[in-house]
């Protein structure tokens, strides 16, 4: 009796290791790209954590970049870019493009539309700029802690279904540069902020999602930014090639 029981238990313990593999196995691998200028608060990992079948796996700049040169970055079904960062080399640039003509989606939040001021054409990539200087519109600006109320523009897309207009302290952005085939996800009226808080558009086979907010905890713990960033990485992720 007792060496049946033995048995069962361990027939018991097998089972659960072969369901753990097979449902570690089913999940998404998404790499998080940070930079020890900007250093994302707890929040920012707790947005991912919540999210279920995905793992998320963070690298800090510049590591992150040489990574994405040497091809390490194919296994992740999708990128998040939270880093602030100007240092990249010709061959990382390149290696960005191919990632996109392969289809890799990315995801840009935040200080992200800051990065690579000698970059032209990164603006091509994440569809947008925040400009430290212009010659002629001169440099973008930002107010902290600032009450943004924004509107969704398509209900029916599946990053914002669901959501309704909703208000949000944050962090305004204004006087950049938006590209004009993004296709909006949130607008935002206000004269103080630029007109789109979130976009995506199509960049050579991928989808490329770009979301304002993101500057600390105060819009991590918010329901609809919570709610946003979840269905904008599932939505992404169901878009990768990979
Ligand atoms: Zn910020």
């Amino acid at each position: 009796m007792k060496t049946i029981v033995v048995l069962v238990v361990l027939i018991f313990f097998q089972v659960c290791v072969i369901t753990n593999k097979l449902y570690a196995q089913e999940k998404a691998s998404i790499l998080l790209v940070t930079s020890n200028r900007k250093v994302p608060s707890s929040g920012f990992y707790e947005l991912f954590a919540l999210i279920d079948g995905i793992d998320a796996i963070e690298m800090k700049q510049p590591q992150a970049n040489e990574f994405i040169q040497n091809g390490d970055v194919d296994q992740y079904a999708l990128i998040v870019f939270y880093d602030l960062n100007d240092s990249i080399t010709e061959l990382q640039k390149d290696a960005y493009w191919d990632l996109l003509e392969k289809g890799k989606p990315m995801l840009f939040l935040h200080h992200t539309l800051v990065s690579y001021q000698k970059w032209p054409n990164f603006i091509n990539i994440i569809g947008g700029r925040y400009n430290r200087q212009h010659p002629i519109l001169g440099p973008s600006a930002y107010i902290h802690d600032y009450k943004l109320n924004l509107t969704v523009s398509n209900k029916k897309h599946p990053i914002t279904m669901d959501l309704d207009c909703f208000s949000i302290i944050g962090e305004a952005y204004n006087n950049c540069e938006i590209l004009p085939e993004v296709t909006p996800l949130l607008i935002c009226e206000d004269s103080h902020n630029m007109p789109y808080a979130a976009w995506i558009h199509r960049v050579k086979n991928a989808e490329v999602v770009y979301i304002q907010n993101g500057h600390d905890d105060k819009v991590f713990t918010n329901s609809h930014y919570k709610k946003l960033i979840k269905q904008a990485v599932l939505y992404l992720i169901l878009r990768s090639k990979k």
